[in-house]
Parts: C-alpha cells; sequence; structure tokens
C-alpha cells in the first residue's frame, strides 16, 4: 500500500487570481476555439476544405452535453449546434433514428455532434451499420465507466485502425499515463473525470476517484505533450467551475447536470404543489386560507443508475453496482436561457484574468487554494437575482 502525499484540489477548493488587464468590454471576448487533432485523418470530402493551412479540424466553443437521458438528446444537439456548442448523443438512439439525423449532410450536425457507444459487439455492430448509411458522422465518443482496462485501449487501437477518419473521444480515466496511453493507441480528445459527476455514486459505491481540478490539470498537460486534447468530464456546478476547467487546461468541458431540466431534455415535467405556511385573507368570507404554490421538476438520473438500467437494459445485471442516482431537478424552460448564462460568466472570467480570449486563459491564470469560496448565508433565502 502507497499514500500520495500531495493534495489534489477539487473546483471548490480554489479561486482564480484576478489580474491589472487592459481589456475593455467583456463582451470583446472570444469564446470560440480552433484545433486540430492528433490522430484524425480528414476524409477527402473534407480534405478540399482543410486545404486552406489555418484550417481547423475543429471550431466552436467547446462546451459539450453529456450523453445523459434529458441532455444528450438530438433536440439539444441541434439548439447548441446552432449556437456553436456541441453534443454527445446518448447511447440509447435506435440505428434507424441515428441515421435519419446524421443523413443526408447536415454540416452543423456534423461539426458539432458526436456518435456515442459502448465497447460491446454490438455497440460496433451498430455503429458499423449507421456510419455506413452515412458520410456524416465526424466525432465518435467511446465511453465506459473505467477506462483504464487493457481491452479498452485496445478496443480504441481497433477502432482507430479501421475507422481513420473519425475523431475519437475516449474516456473515462484521471491519470496523466492512461490519457497518453489512449492517445497513442489512436484517441484524439481524452474524456477525464471519475467521480465528480453530479448524479454520480462512483466513490461512495466504490471508494474511487480523482479530484477533479487535479485530474485536469495532469491530464491536459499529459495530452498536450502529445499533441492530444482532453475534456473535462463532470462536476462542474456552477459557470465559476465552468471557467475553472478551460483555466485548468480543459480543452472541452462537458455538463451534465446544469444542462439538465431543459425543454430540449425531453424529460417529463412533474409540477408539485405545496403549503408556504403563509395565509392569505379573503375578503368575500373574511377568512384566512393557506397559501399553496408550485414548483416544476424534471427527473434526471446517472446512466448507470438503477433508473437508466431499467429504462434501457431491463434491470441491473447481477454482478453489477449502481454507480448513479436518481434525482428531481428544478425545471428551467429553455436551455438557451442557461447556455447564456454560461458564457456571459465565463466572458467575465477571461476578463478578470486578462485573457482576450478563451484560448489565453489558462497561460493566464493562476489559483488560489481557499477554504471557502463564495458566501452562501443567503442562498436558501433568494428570490431572484
Ligand atoms: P455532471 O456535469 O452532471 O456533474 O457530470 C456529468 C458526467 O457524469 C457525465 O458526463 C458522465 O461522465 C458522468 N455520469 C453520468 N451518469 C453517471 C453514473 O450513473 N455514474 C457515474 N459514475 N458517472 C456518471
Amino acid at each position: 500500500m502507497r499514500i500520495e502525499q500531495g493534495l489534489k484540489l477539487d473546483y471548490s477548493n480554489v479561486l482564480l487570481r484576478p489580474k491589472r488587464s487592459t481589456l475593455g468590454s467583456r463582451k470583446d471576448v472570444g469564446l470560440t476555439k480552433r484545433y486540430k487533432f492528433r490522430n484524425y485523418v480528414p476524409t477527402e470530402m473534407s480534405m478540399e476544405i482543410l486545404r486552406s493551412e489555418s484550417h481547423p479540424s475543429y471550431e466552436g466553443i467547446p462546451i459539450m452535453a453529456a450523453n445523459m437521458d434529458g441532455v444528450g438528446t438530438m433536440k439539444m444537439a441541434d439548439t447548441l449546434a446552432s449556437q456553436g456548442l456541441f453534443t454527445c448523443l446518448v447511447k440509447t438512439y435506435s440505428e434507424q433514428e441515428l441515421v435519419e439525423f446524421f443523413n443526408p449532410f447536415a454540416e452543423l450536425r456534423r461539426e458539432h455532434v458526436a456518435y456515442s457507444m459502448g465497447i460491446t459487439e454490438r455497440d460496433l455492430e451498430k455503429f458499423k451499420k449507421v456510419y455506413s448509411q452515412t458520410e456524416n458522422i465526424k466525432y465518435v465518443c467511446v465511453d465506459v465507466a473505467n477506462g483504464y482496462t487493457k481491452f479498452f485501449s485496445d478496443y480504441i487501437s481497433k477502432l482507430r485502425k479501421e475507422f481513420p477518419h473519425i475523431v475519437i473521444i475516449a474516456g473515462n480515466v484521471v491519470t496523466g499515463d492512461q490519457t497518453q496511453e489512449l492517445i497513442l493507441n489512436g484517441a484524439d480528445i481524452v474524456k477525464v473525470g471519475i467521480g465528480p459527476g453530479s448524479v454520480c455514486t462512483t466513490r461512495i459505491q466504490t471508494g474511487v476517484g480523482y479530484p477533479q481540478l487535479s485530474a485536469v490539470i495532469e491530464c491536459a498537460d499529459a495530452a498536450h505533450g502529445l499533441s492530444g486534447h482532453i475534456i473535462a468530464d463532470g462536476g462542474c456546478t456552477c459557470p465559476g467551475d465552468v471557467a475553472k476547467a478551460f483555466a485548468a487546461g480543459a480543452d472541452f468541458v462537458m455538463l451534465g447536470g446544469m444542462l439538465a431540466g431543459h425543454d430540449e431534455g425531453g424529460g417529463e415535467v412533474i409540477t408539485k404543489y405545496y403549503q408556504t405556511g403563509e395565509q392569505w385573507f379573503k375578503q368575500n368570507d373574511e377568512t384566512y386560507h393557506p397559501v399553496i404554490e408550485n414548483k416544476k421538476f424534471v427527473t434526471f438520473y446517472g446512466m448507470s443508475s438503477k433508473a437508466a438500467n431499467d429504462k434501457h437494459f431491463g434491470g441491473l445485471k447481477e454482478n453489477r453496482s449502481r454507480e448513479g442516482r436518481k434525482v428531481l431537478v428544478p425545471y428551467r424552460g429553455e436551455v438557451g436561457t442557461t447556455i447564456q448564462d454560461i458564457l456571459g460568466g465565463l466572458r467575465s472570467t477571461c476578463t478578470y484574468a486578462g485573457a482576450i480570449r478563451l484560448k489565453h486563459l489558462s497561460k493566464c491564470t493562476t489559483f488560489v487554494k481557499c477554504t471557502q469560496t463564495h458566501n452562501s448565508i443567503y442562498e436558501s433565502a433568494t428570490i431572484g437575482i
């Protein structure tokens, strides 16, 4: 047994130190980033465009909707793509739905949406069938809970050889060594995060994990040394956390809970009625009546929860542990408002840190370790912002 002595950090253990800068208004801050991918071979068709030297493989605002029910839907994908953001679709769409979505050619879908899959024979068969029917799949997210098995890296390697013209996203891992292993086996983008998710119970069920800020810093460093890229996946609870993830070196930030509860996720809206404890006086009959208000919610659950297993796989298989929970999140209407809030926060972070573009944020960052990130005294009494 060994103990690593260095303290590892989460988003909640740091703040960004403000810096003197000559930046004007926050609206001048550019959030678009451009990347070239290490292992992806552009198709002949996209080669035409790429011939111009400066043309990148990816261009957009590198925030991603997670491949979770209620988040990674086709409707979410179209909405986010229209604003330059990215979506990893849930794995459970049928072959026909996927073919219809990716066909015919639609640039926004090709450039801003990933097909997601697991690592079973059936997953591979399904992908081959869909891929053979459309030229419009560029990004493929191969997603497993534990990205450390030899089987997984061999699978990535096999996929890379068979499909040179796709950008492979692979995960999840939390350490530099395995990030490099996956990149050397053919992944372009490695997904980082074990246990930080809002509806994840892996750390409770297994005791396994790695504080997310440190995981992002270490994996980004390892990936960038090989011209690879990473996604900070899970654990962002507010726009400030998204900013900290980029500041830590993430190339993309993936969100589940922060994008849950919106119309585009497609979940059923549940209305709850409750008594506030107040009373109102009715003039007609001169009596007091309890005040009843309602709140709307949407269910949201982890993709390894019992709820997800019941819905998609006919129940939890023997020997498998539940590593997710099911919750009610407040219903929040259209996702556009939330996106504006996140992007507004991110622009403001860049102004404080002196970064004229998001791409400069990490270089401009000094984190300060802290014991408390914000004052929460009136959090439960808030009636507006
Ligand atoms: P969030 O943004 O909600 O904090 O985290 C989203 C991430 O949590 C997802 O992208 C995925 O990596 C992870 N996740 C989703 N469902 C589950 C689950 O059931 N168990 C675990 N361990 N992680 C999950």
